[in-house]
């Protein structure tokens, strides 16, 4: 575990991290976080040592020298949903390049801009690489999962209880994902399943997740009757 820095190198290390930010970082969105939460702290002690990974419990001791009553179990993963480029290692370690936006981040930033400027499901196609955004088939051949059958991009719908015209609704799909998913399941916008649409999913399930289901809906119904 590195030696505790002292509140002043804390300052002097998230003074660097802010200005860092304003040159490189704000333009791809990434958020700076405000100065009553703890995440200053986290990217202080990171990018104090960015050379190296940082155990989490590390960074949650500077955080109670700032914030006392702060919690021992500090997530500081949690910075990448905010575009930080943090690396995790399989022991709690991470390590801050602070120069770059998290590429999931820049991504996701790309992805959303794309979708907002298409005007046509062909735009939107180029959204995602003229792929099934679900299964990743390419548009125009056949796919060995698949068969001889040319592969054709369809207008799949996000959430089949939203406005099938809705823009924000629509991702592209091969003709075999919209068939076999039809109806029965939401996606996000990368195309990944999300929640189930329909009870067909659970009526094919095994004994063993129904009941779990039937567990968890009797405890979520009775709540709502209180
Ligand atoms: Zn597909």
């Amino acid at each position: 575990m590195p030696e505790e820095l002292t509140v002043g190198q804390l300052n002097v290390a998230w003074q660097a991290v802010r200005d860092i930010h304003a040159q490189h970082l704000q333009v791809h969105g990434v958020n700076l976080p405000r100065e009553d939460s703890f995440k200053w702290v986290w990217l202080a002690v990171l990018y104090h040592y960015r050379e190296e990974f940082v155990h989490k419990d590390a960074v949650s001791a500077h955080v109670r020298q700032v914030f006392p009553d702060a919690a021992a179990d500090q997530q500081v993963r949690h910075l990448k949903r905010d575009g930080w480029n943090i690396e995790s290692d399989r022991k709690g370690g991470h390590r801050l390049d602070p120069y770059n936006p998290s590429p999931a981040f820049r991504n996701d930033q790309a992805r959303r801009r794309g979708r907002l400027a298409a005007r046509s499901f062909e735009d939107l196609k180029k959204v995602y690489g003229s792929k099934c955004a679900t299964c990743g088939a390419v548009e125009g051949r056949p796919d060995t999962r698949y068969g001889d059958e040319a592969v054709k991009l369809q207008q799949g719908h996000r959430d089949p209880e939203k406005p099938a015209d809705d823009k924000d609704n629509i991702v592209p799909q091969c003709q075999f994902c919209n068939r076999s998913y039809r109806g029965d399941f939401t996606f996000d916008d990368k195309g990944r399943v999300h929640a189930i649409a329909s009870v067909e999913p659970v009526r094919r399930a095994s004994v063993k997740v129904k009941a779990a289901v039937r567990a968890y809906l009797d405890k979520e119904f009775a709540a709502r009757k209180k």
